[in-house]
C-alpha cells in the first residue's frame, strides 16, 4: 500500500491560524506587532521570489515587512553598519539576511552580527547552542519544518532509529540535535558516508528517514525501509519539473509516510520564519 501524503501546506495553514490570533492579541497588549526586516545585497532571481513570498506570509498575518536593500558594491561593512542599526532599533523585531550575497560579502560574519535576539532564521550561534542545550524556540526554518511534519504525523521518536543524510548547518546539523532531544537514536550521513559506499547499509536501517542533500534520486526507492518515515528536504531541477533527493515512486510504495517534493517541508518554511518572529516579539517584551 502507498505511504501517506505528509503535505505541508494544511500543517503550514494550522499554524499561521495560530499565529495570526496570538499576533492580534500582541498588538493589542503592546500597541504594536513584530516586524521583520530583510536585508538584500546586490540582484537575485531566487531571493527576490523569496522576498516575495515572505512579504505576503509576513503581511497576512499582521507581521510588517520591510525590505533593505543595498547595491551590489556594498562592503562588508556597509552591511554590518546596517545590521548595527537595526540591532538597535527597538521598532525592529527580527531581521534575515538574504542568501546568497555577493561575492566579497560573508555572510556567516553577518549572521553572526544580528543580535541573538533579532535572529529570525535561528542561525546565530548562540540560537544554535540553545538546540544543543534542549531549550528552544526559535531555530532554523528547514529543520524546525521536519520536526513540524514528524509531529503532525504523531511519531513517537523515542528510540526509533533516525538517520538524517547531510549534515549542512541550515539542515542537517540542528535537525539531528532536535531529533536527539526527543531521544531518537540519530545517525547522520554526509557525503564521506555516501564516498566510503555506505549510504544505503545506514539509510535502510532508518525508521525515520530525512535526506537534504540536493541530489536528485540520490535515495534509492529499494534502500526504504518498509513501514519508514520518509522526509525529502531536497530540492532539484530535473529538466522542467522540481525533484526531492528520493526516488519517490520507490520509496512511496515502501514508507509508511512520505513527503511530496514539491509540497511537503517547502510550504512550512516561511511560516517558521514568521514563527521565530513572533517567539522573538515575545522575548523582546
Ligand atoms: P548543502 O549543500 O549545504 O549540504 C549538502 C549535504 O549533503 C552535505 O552535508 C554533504 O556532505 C551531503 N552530501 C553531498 N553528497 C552526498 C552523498 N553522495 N551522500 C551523502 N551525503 C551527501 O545543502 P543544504 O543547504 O543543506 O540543502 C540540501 C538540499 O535541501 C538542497 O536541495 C536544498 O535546495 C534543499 N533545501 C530545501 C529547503 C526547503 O525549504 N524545502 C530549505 C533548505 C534547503
Amino acid at each position: 500500500m502507498p505511504g501517506i501524503l505528509l503535505e505541508g501546506k494544511p500543517i503550514a495553514e494550522k499554524i499561521k491560524e495560530a499565529l495570526k490570533t496570538e499576533i492580534e492579541s500582541l498588538k493589542a497588549k503592546h500597541g504594536r506587532g513584530p516586524k521583520l526586516v530583510a536585508i538584500q545585497i546586490g540582484e537575485n532571481a531566487s531571493s527576490a521570489v523569496y522576498i516575495k513570498n515572505q512579504k505576503k506570509a509576513a503581511e497576512l498575518l499582521g507581521i510588517e515587512y520591510e525590505l533593505k536593500t543595498l547595491p551590489e558594491s556594498a562592503s562588508q561593512s556597509d552591511v554590518e553598519a546596517l545590521v548595527g542599526k537595526l540591532n538597535d532599533d527597538r521598532a525592529v523585531t527580527a531581521v534575515i539576511l538574504q542568501l546568497p550575497v555577493p561575492k566579497g560579502i560573508d555572510a556567516k560574519k553577518l549572521v553572526n552580527e544580528i543580535a541573538p535576539d533579532k535572529d529570525a532564521e535561528g542561525m546565530h550561534p548562540a540560537n544554535l547552542g540553545h538546540i544543543l542545550l534542549g531549550k528552544f524556540r526559535i531555530g532554523p526554518c528547514t529543520a524546525m519544518a521536519v520536526m513540524e511534519l514528524l509531529e503532525s504525523a504523531k511519531v513517537n521518536l523515542y528510540g526509533k532509529e533516525a538517520v538524517v543524510v547531510g549534515h549542512s548547518e541550515i539542515v542537517g546539523k540542528p535537525l539531528s540535535l532536535m531529533l536527539l532531544n526527543k531521544f531518537a537514536t540519530t545517525t547522520v550521513c554526509h557525503i564521506a558516508t555516501g564516498e566510503r559506499g555506505v549510504l544505503p547499509e545506514h539509510v535502510k536501517q532508518a525508521e525515520i528517514l530525512v535526506v537534504a542533500v540536493g541530489k536528485a534520486g540520490l535515495i534509492k526507492g529499494d534502500w526504504v525501509k518498509e513501514g519508514a518515515m520518509v522526509i525529502d528536504v531536497g530540492i532539484n531541477r530535473v529538466g522542467d519539473k522540481i525533484v526531492g533527493d528520493v526516488e519517490f515512486e520507490g520509496a512511496s510504495k515502501r514508507a509508511s509516510h512520505i513527503t511530496p517534493v514539491p509540497g511537503g517541508v517547502g510550504p512550512l518554511t516561511t511560516t517558521i520564519l514568521m514563527r521565530n518572529t513572533v517567539e522573538l516579539f515575545k522575548k523582546q517584551h
